[in-house]
């Protein structure tokens, strides 16, 4: 039956029997009893019909506490279809509500930060990235004009000629934001921040040694140029003259090829497609040969000497070996004839070092920081003299990182240096034999 139906066909079947009842009260007991009976009949029905509106105005003031009686005739199908808009009213609301908490969720998790504005900028709810990179509080600055918040000419600016369909890069406490405005509903605009410091600093490193690289290959090769020119237009040079020239360019390109050596060396330590392949380190062996090497390198100018007082460890043999050899050669290059260098391998508090001493030149403190740095030299022509390709360092941090070990310098001007490549003590090879 159609929903209309339902509700008329009890209505008039109500209306029958009142008719009906009232007529046989007439028959039985005469008019007045049959007006009495209809009279009654109706008193109850209308008394009904206000008993369930006043429930119905009970249960509209406070639907979620009020229960909705079950109802009668027509009323019971009133009450089961506001119950059961209710039901999907009450659905609707609680998946708005799991909606917003995911939102609110991902809104904080978000590393990019999000800021709605109405159409004149007046902030309305900002997540947490973008408080931290535009120095926002919520709670302190919602309703202020974001122009008043943030206050950078180049932002200011960006507002004003509102060219919003390009990025704003923009310097900001630190940090080197990309801001974009994107209106959106009518009247609102979001503000989209991302933190790009460290792909601006990856980049500027990037261009810096790309520059560096260039200008150290170029020197040599001019070198090698200018003698090479020489020789075509002077033929006939006598052959001492032309020995020194070819020794000269010979030193040039074994420059170079260091360079290149050392530049595709931290290529391959900071590519992540080359891990660090552990196995035994046989220290003592290991530093055996350096020692030799470097009493090479130094042809007796020093007095260099070795201990070895400390376990094996785990680690990537040649790696490690290049920085020990990087830490040593420097000793021996920036240390004066007849100076003193040790080396000495030991444990403390339970983890190796390697332990680098000299007393050659030493270094002034405001350098310390930057050593590490590629092609970072505090005496240029020193370094170049010495075969130097400001590297070394460069190379000795990146392979004590992938150890996860620390690289600790500590040297005074004309005193002297050590540097300490400290391990942990999780490298360390317990031997069962003992
Ligand atoms: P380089 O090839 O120039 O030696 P490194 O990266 O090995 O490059 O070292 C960077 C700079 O640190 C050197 O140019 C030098 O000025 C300084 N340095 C390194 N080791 C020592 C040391 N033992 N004594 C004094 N200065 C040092």
């Amino acid at each position: 039956m159609s929903p209309r139906l339902l509700f008329w066909v009890p209505a008039v079947l109500r209306l029958v029997f009142l008719l009906c009842g009232s007529a046989l009260a007439w028959s039985l007991f005469g008019p007045i009893s049959g007006l009495g009976v209809a009279l009654g009949i109706m008193t109850v029905m209308v008394g009904l019909q206000l008993y369930y509106l006043y429930q119905l105005g009970n249960w509209l003031d406070d639907p979620q506490k009020v229960r909705l009686p079950d109802g009668w005739g027509a009323w019971t199908d009133i009450f089961s279809k506001l119950y059961r808009l209710r039901r999907a009213d009450d659905k609707n609301k609680a998946e708005l509500t799991e909606w917003l908490a995911r939102f609110r969720q991902a809104m904080h998790l978000l590393p990019d930060g999000v800021a709605i504005m109405d159409d004149v900028l007046f902030l309305e709810w900002c997540n947490p990235a973008a408080e931290r990179h535009l120095g926002l509080m919520l709670g302190r600055d919602k309703g202020m004009r974001v122009t008043n918040l943030i206050r950078s000419p180049d932002f200011i600016d960006y507002v004003i000629l509102g060219r919003y369909e390009q990025p704003l890069t923009l310097a900001l406490r630190e940090r080197k934001l990309i801001v974009q405005i994107i209106p959106f509903e009518n009247r609102r605009q979001i503000l989209v921040t991302h933190d790009a410091t460290e792909s601006v600093r990856i980049e500027m490193m990037r261009r810096d040694f790309i520059a560096n690289a260039s200008h150290e290959l170029r020197t040599p090769l001019t070198v090698i140029n200018g003698f090479l020119e020489i020789a075509s237009l002077q033929p006939n040079l006598g052959p001492e003259t032309r020995m020194s020239h070819l020794s000269l360019m010979s030193e040039q390109g074994r420059r170079m090829q260091n360079l290149v050596e050392d530049m595709l060396t931290l290529t391959r330590l900071e590519s992540i497609d080359y891990p660090v392949r552990p196995e035994q380190v046989n220290i003592a062996v290991m530093l055996d040969q350096i020692l030799q090497e470097s009493q090479a390198l130094s042809s007796g100018r020093h007095i260099i000497t070795l201990t070895v007082d400390g376990p094996d460890i785990h680690g990537g043999p040649d790696e490690l070996r290049s920085a020990f050899s990087n830490l040593v050669s420097n000793a021996v290059r920036y240390t004066p004839v007849s100076g003193e260098i040790n080396l000495l391998w030991r444990v403390i508090g339970g983890q190796p070092e390697f332990v680098v001493r000299d007393n050659g030149i030493g270094i002034s403190p405001e350098h310390l920081s930057r050593l590490t740095e590629r092609f970072y030299r505090v005496d240029k022509s020193r370094s170049r003299e010495t075969q130097g390709t400001g590297l070394g360092l460069a190379i000795v941090k990146h392979v004590l990182m992938r150890h996860q070990a620390a690289l600790i310098i500590e040297s005074e001007r004309g005193a002297g240096s050590v540097f300490k490549a400290q391990f942990p003590a999780s490298v360390i090879i317990v031997n069962d034999m003992a």
